[in-house]
């Protein structure tokens, strides 16, 4: 299987691109807050297929297809989940908008996207309110994943850590599914923490030590977290955690954490993704991009979009072929069990 060319997935994109409707409608949704009068209906947002394949083909299909990969796991925008404002009535409503919306992108373009899905999480509210909308995404949408945002405050970190119980009701769901969660946060709303720069990476290294302080995954052994953004600070300090973990009497990490821990390939430079395929185990690397997303931009030292990661993971000394496979197909079917159904049933 090695020698044949990889199926490229990319386990990490958004649908940054919908089009404006999108934000206007949301807009309109926050001026309701607080003014009753201007809270729109759902059924008032109108957007065609028409406008839908417009934004994807001049988008991330363009690129996907100048790039090499053939499949995106796609999720409403992370940083418009926003999941601090309003309460969990603002927050379901714009949930099932925004899944519905990549339901319908993958519904046109059933070969390259496959969706996962934004949960209602609203601060202080029971974690088990988003099971519905997490049930129809899977078994009416056929989404194989789901993002879920560790801090809905948005930067204050007022939820429990993910080893807590509060959270246990998705996970049942998730096990059930056998689907992953990414752990995502969204914008920030506190001025110290950069959204994409700070939060983001901020989040990716506490979840990973919520799990290594916990036992978590002793109840839930079968439960599957992808930390995006190449892990945050994790891979470049695993001997940091080893050690603390050592102090901490818990199990070498391989067997405390990474039979249920992965990691995503959106490291924007060669130097970080051969520290990634050097520390991290390559059952446990998943390829990704979170393209069209926060680093849009060209870089000038390589003359190459600082996102296109799928060069770092070629270039990297410390794969051979099988390996690569893996990051590129295999590990992604391994974990997205959904996933791998789908593309079978397509013949792939
Ligand atoms: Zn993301």
């Amino acid at each position: 299987m090695s020698q044949q060319q990889p199926l490229v997935i990319d386990v990490h994109g958004h649908y940054t691109t919908a089009p404006k409707a999108l934000e206007a409608w949301r807009n309109r949704q926050i001026a309701g807050i607080t003014d009753a009068s201007a809270k729109p209906s759902p059924s008032e947002l109108k957007i065609s297929d028409d406008e839908l394949r417009e934004t994807i083909e001049t988008n991330q299909l363009k690129l996907m297809k100048e790039r090499g990969s053939d499949i995106t796991i796609f999720s409403p925008r992370a940083s418009f989940m926003a999941h601090h404002i309003g309460d969990f009535e603002v927050s379901s409503t714009w949930a099932a908008i925004c899944n519905e919306l990549c339901y319908r992108v993958s519904k046109l373009f059933p070969h390259h996207f496959i969706g996962a899905a934004m949960l209602p999480q609203s601060p202080g509210v029971d974690p088990r309110t988003c099971i519905p909308e997490l049930e129809r995404c899977v078994k009416e949408y056929g989404f194989v994943g789901i993002n879920l945002n560790p801090d809905p405050s948005g930067g204050h970190w007022t939820s429990p850590p993910l080893s807590d119980r509060h959270w246990y009701p998705i996970y049942e769901k998730m096990v059930e599914y056998d689907i992953p969660a990414m752990i995502h946060v969204s914008t920030s709303c506190n001025a110290c923490f950069h959204t994409t720069g700070a939060h983001y990476l901020n989040a990716d290294t506490t979840a990973f030590m919520q799990c290594l302080t916990s036992d978590l995954f002793k109840d839930f052994p079968t439960l599957k977290f992808l930390i995006p953004h190449g892990g945050g600070a994790v891979p470049y300090h695993w001997g940091r955690f080893r050690g603390l973990a050592q102090e901490m009497k818990k199990p070498v990490l391989e067997e405390h954490l990474l039979k249920n821990i992965f990691f995503d390939t959106c490291v924007y430079h060669q130097p970080g993704i051969n520290l990634l395929t050097e520390v991290i185990p390559v059952e446990n690397i998943l390829f990704a991009s979170e393209m069209i997303g926060a680093v849009r931009g060209i870089d000038p030292r390589t003359g190459h979009y600082y996102d296109d990661t799928k060069r770092y993971v070629q270039a990297t000394a410390n794969l051979n072929d099988a390996q690569r496979y893996q990051v590129f197909e295999g590990n992604a079917r391994r974990v997205f069990s959904r996933l791998d159904t789908t593309l079978k049933a397509q013949g792939r």
